[in-house]
């Protein structure tokens, strides 16, 4: 992309009304605007962010075997009325009624939705074990959106939805679940920690909600320092094997780590003192296990080998797909602006020419260009006539990884300049060289 054709609105004044940096940075670097409370549009540059969260989130789901498919945003009253969560969902739901009188709402998750989709097509326990998801829009009429879209109204999320046949397999789905988000975040360059948590209006007693440490964070949490230290990393995950699945399960959640919901003052206390800590951190994704309870509410039964008809066990899990986008910009900034991680950024690499206009820079800037995408690498070229402190100042702003600088000074030694954004190393190179250093 040129920057001189791409739509990329910077703001020069810091947003007054923004109270974190996330937002601060998301409004400057031209990636959403507001369009009411808690509502935004993506701008290029947000939208670029988004769908490449979104394709990582696909990409896990679907390595475990987990099913896409696509929900309306809009629902009909009636499949709430039957599970009893219309009238108990309050005024965080969008209740809204359509011409001819029916009730519908704009939905804050599908797990009716879900349930009558497979009533209607499922009946017998050799379809099972089945986990469907979707990315799709949600709406919650939050008392206090806020911080962006950390806490927008119309969010995106990923929201999962396994059914079985025992318990035993839903706790696996269970277990399956938490392994493809701890992959999930960590390719997207997060730490996000289970942690054992509170499970609100879906109901069920086995849930963990992932959270990525920050000062910024809504969430207070408690937990044993040495659970910082735990990686998933590269290796090999068969997501079949029920044991390994709970392995890494119990690795990760053996260690004290709670939200202030389940928080017990008592447990915290018998870890080392050194290693206590109480934080704040901010909500990434949830995992539950609720077995029967939509599957009873809404007759979403199987036929057993034996025969007899019994109500399926379910979970449902939660990726905050637009709320990443704000929880990774707070773990991952300086003052100068953002610092993708090379997992999610809009653009891999910028090219500054610092002398636009000049016939050799100019050239060699579209060398460069042509080279990188030839590579397959997504460059974007300042080309526009600015000064260098401008076009430097912008490429800190959106935190793209790398930055090659190229001027008429380093063109007469042959090299050009390589920039770490992360650690703001600089190393003369050729161009080709260059190039090299990023594939
Ligand atoms: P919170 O505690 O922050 O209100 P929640 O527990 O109500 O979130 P879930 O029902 O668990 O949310 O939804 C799954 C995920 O969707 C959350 O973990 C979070 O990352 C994201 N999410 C929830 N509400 C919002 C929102 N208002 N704006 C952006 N993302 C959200
Ligand atoms: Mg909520
Ligand atoms: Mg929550
Ligand atoms: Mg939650």
């Amino acid at each position: 992309m040129r920057l001189s054709r791409y739509f990329l609105p910077v703001l020069k004044e810091t947003p007054a009304d923004a109270q974190i940096v996330s937002h601060r940075y998301m409004l400057r670097a031209g990636m959403i605007r507001q369009q009411a409370a808690g509502i935004y549009s993506w701008l290029p540059l947000g939208y670029k962010v988004l769908k490449r969260i979104e394709q990582i989130v696909h990409e896990e789901q679907q390595r475990a075997g987990h099913i896409p498919l696509l929900m309306p945003t809009l629902q009909p009253a009636s499949l709430w009325q039957e599970s009893g969560r219309f009238d108990a969902y309050g005024p965080e739901m969008l209740r809204i009624r359509d011409r001819h009188d029916r009730d519908m709402l704009y939905g804050p998750t599908n797990e009716e939705m879900i349930t009558d989709i497979f009533r209607g097509h499922v009946a017998s326990y050799r379809d099972l074990p089945l986990t469907l998801y979707h990315i799709q829009w949600k709406f919650r009429d939050e008392i206090r959106p806020r911080f962006g879209v950390m806490r927008g109204r119309e969010f995106y999320m990923k929201d999962g939805y396994n059914f079985d046949l025992t318990k035993e397999d839903a706790l696996h789905a269970y277990n399956r679940h938490l392994v493809t988000y701890l992959r999930t975040y960590e390719r997207m360059g997060l730490q996000a920690i289970p942690m054992r948590a509170d499970s609100g209006p879906i109901g069920g007693d086995d849930t963990h909600e992932f959270l990525v440490l920050a000062e910024t964070g809504e969430s207070e949490v408690f937990y044993d320092a040495a659970v910082t230290d735990i990686r998933l990393g590269a290796r090999d995950i068969d997501y079949d094997d029920k044991a390994q699945c709970q392995a890494v399960m119990e690795e990760f959640t053996e260690l004290y780590a709670r939200t202030d919901e389940t928080h017990d003052a008592e447990e915290f206390d018998r870890i080392p003192e050194e290693r206590r800590r109480s934080a704040r951190g901010i909500e990434v994704g949830q995992i539950f296990y609720f077995g029967t309870k939509y599957s009873e509410a809404m007759g979403a039964t199987v036929a057993t080998p034996e025969g007899e008809r019994v109500p399926v066990h379910m979970g449902s899990h939660g990726i905050g797909v637009s709320r990443l986008v704000g929880a990774i910009i707070e773990a991952s900034h300086d003052d100068k602006g953002i610092i993708w991680p090379e997992g999610v950024t809009p653009f891999h690499v910028g090219i500054v020419n610092l002398k636009q206009g000049d016939a050799e820079a100019d050239k060699a800037c579209e060398d460069l260009y042509a080279a990188m995408e030839a590579a397959g690498l997504e460059p974007l070229y300042d080309d526009r006539s600015e000064r260098a402190g401008a076009k430097f100042a912008t490429m800190d702003l959106i935190g793209l990884p790398w930055r090659i600088t190229v001027g008429p000074r380093g063109l007469k030694n042959g090299v050009v300049e390589l920039t770490s954004r992360r650690s703001g190393e600089s190393e003369e190179l050729a161009p080709e060289a260059a190039i090299a250093r990023l594939i």
